[in-house]
């Protein structure tokens, strides 16, 4: 049975294991269940003294410690909603979700974050004594309005997520306690985990990767979650052999910094059972690159923040050669479906959509972009396009709305984004489509050179390149070097961005 609220998870270990390790943080140490759950409770009074009530959004900009651990299981604990946004967010996107979640009160995580320190500047926030260190505590928004509590604590939202923002403005996901709980227990099931696991916390718990398949799989299994508050690949390398990981899971921008520090170095010594990536396309370069270096098998899993957010996932059993991102966890079903919403034959590739309880309850103050995603009969439409192989495993082919169609031909950018990436001139690359004069699309593509590589004549090299490897229709029309492509805390690159930098372009 799973806990009403997402507090019981750390209460449940605290009573049963007090002394197991929960988390281990650069400034805390390690930090026992009983003393996190102590932490919870402290952190629960804490955030009712300052005047935050049921149905309240508790917002927090910061980036990972053991004080926002603690402070977002206590919103659920006092019935408001935490609403974890990244400090690595400029002014003006902190000010916007600000302003969209209406939170009562917002915490910086400023001792570990000097872009947290700076957003709680800005707006006023004064130091205040936190359970592990200090918080900076913006003061109180008066005109902020509760919003109703639900009779079942465990239908109620747990977190106010906001999607990255890839294709667009980031949309406010209500994920409720029962949902992440449920996703948490399967994810920790799936990967076998147990209280003498020590897993990698390195991925922002701002964002549904972080927040519910590490930081709650990992504190669901009562095994010990090894913060970082950013990612960096000399930190990962240090954790990998101090701190004795067992588990690494990342998006697929960590493995690939990795790869860019070590080189293609002998193996790592390290303890790892596995590695699992998440969240963005998996090149097979990539992935053949990070499973000789950790001599591990990289693990690939597909979700979203409205699917709270595992999906599907790799079978730990039974390691894959290609880029899979497995078969459906228990408990989701799927539909591959065609623009009316029939189902495609087997194998073709259609729209992706799902059931699964850990759905989102639906974006925040925007109903019809909620009618618009949760369709009747209780289907999320992913926006995700994908094919199943005859033994059910999934195959993400792209996004709908990237989807380009040139000359009556469709083009899947990230099919043109695994060839480009393969090329070892190329650190990364992003292909977005833009409309000509003649209502027909072209195909452009930005390409973030590799720190080695040669600028004179890259691009006429990769366009040769192109040529060679790809069907005439799928070719880029333009390639576009770019030193950096523009980048969510995560590492996924900002398409909406290049989408219309490339609509911008001169004919
Ligand atoms: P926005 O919805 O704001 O445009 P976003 O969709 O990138 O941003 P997230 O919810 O963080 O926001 O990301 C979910 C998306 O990431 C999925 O819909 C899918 O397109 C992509 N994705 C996640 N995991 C994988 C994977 N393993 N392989 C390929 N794509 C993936
Ligand atoms: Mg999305």
């Amino acid at each position: 049975a799973l806990p009403p609220r997402l507090a019981g998870i750390v209460q449940g270990h605290a009573a049963a294991t007090p002394h197991a390790p929960s988390l281990r943080d650069p400034d805390a140490g390690t930090v026992d269940y009983a003393a996190l759950w102590q932490a919870v409770q402290d952190s629960a009074a804490q955030l009712r003294a300052l005047g935050v009530r049921p149905g309240d959004r508790v917002m927090v900009v910061g980036e990972n410690c053991a004080n926002l651990v603690a402070l977002i299981f206590a919103a659920g604990l006092v019935d408001a909603w935490i609403v974890n946004v990244n400090a690595r967010l400029s002014t003006r996107e902190v000010d916007a979700l600000r302003a969209h979640s209406g939170a009562r009160i917002v915490f910086y995580t400023a001792d570990v974050s000097p872009d947290a320190r700076a957003h709680g500047e800005r707006h006023a926030a004064m130091a205040a004594a936190g359970p592990f260190g200090p918080w900076l505590v913006g003061p109180l928004n008066q005109d902020c309005a509760p919003e109703a509590v639900h009779v079942d604590g465990a239908a109620q939202p747990a977190a106010l997520v906001y999607t990255t923002g890839t294709t667009g403005q980031p949309k406010g996901v209500m994920l409720s306690h029962r949902g992440l709980a449920y996703v948490a227990a399967v994810s920790s099931r799936l990967r076998g985990l147990t209280p003498h696991d020590r897993a990698y916390g390195a991925l922002p718990t701002s964002h549904v990767y972080g927040l519910a398949s590490v930081m709650l799989g990992t504190l669901y299994a009562g095994a010990c979650l090894v913060l970082a508050p950013r990612f960096t690949a000399p930190g990962l390398l240090q954790s990998l052999q101090d701190e004795r990981l067992t588990i690494l899971q990342g998006v697929p921008a960590m493995f690939a910094r990795l790869l860019e520090l070590t080189g293609d170095a002998a193996p790592l010594p390290n303890r790892l059972r596995f590695a699992y990536a998440g969240g963005s396309p998996l090149t097979p370069s990539l992935k053949a690159a990070a499973e000789r270096l950790l001599g591990v098998a990289l693990h690939n899993g597909y979700g979203m923040t409205e699917s709270g957010p595992t999906i599907s996932q790799t079978d730990l059993a039974a390691p894959r050669a290609d880029t899979s991102v497995g078969r459906p966890i228990p408990g989701v079903a799927l539909r591959i479906v065609d623009a009316v919403g029939a189902d495609v034959a087997p194998g073709q590739p259609g729209h992706l959509w799902v059931r699964s309880p850990g759905l989102m309850l639906g974006y925040y103050r925007d109903p019809a972009q909620t009618a618009a995603a949760l369709r009747p009969g209780g289907w999320l439409d992913t926006g995700d396009m994908g094919r199943q192989d005859a033994d059910g495993a999934l195959f993400i082919v792209g996004r709908s709305k990237e989807l380009i169609i040139r000359s009556g031909f469709n083009v899947y950018p990230l099919e043109v984004e695994t060839v480009l990436n393969a090329h070892q001139a190329v650190a990364q690359s992003a292909v977005v489509g833009r409309t000509c004069a003649d209502g027909n699309e072209e195909v452009i593509a930005y390409v973030e050179p590799d720190a080695r590589a040669d600028r004179a004549g890259l691009v006429e090299l990769l366009a040769a390149y192109s040529a060679r490897e790809l069907a005439p229709y799928k070719c880029p029309s333009r390639i576009i070097v770019m030193e950096a492509l523009p980048a969510a805390a995560t590492g996924k690159i900002l398409k909406g961005r290049l989408w219309q930098m490339a609509a911008e372009l001169p004919a």
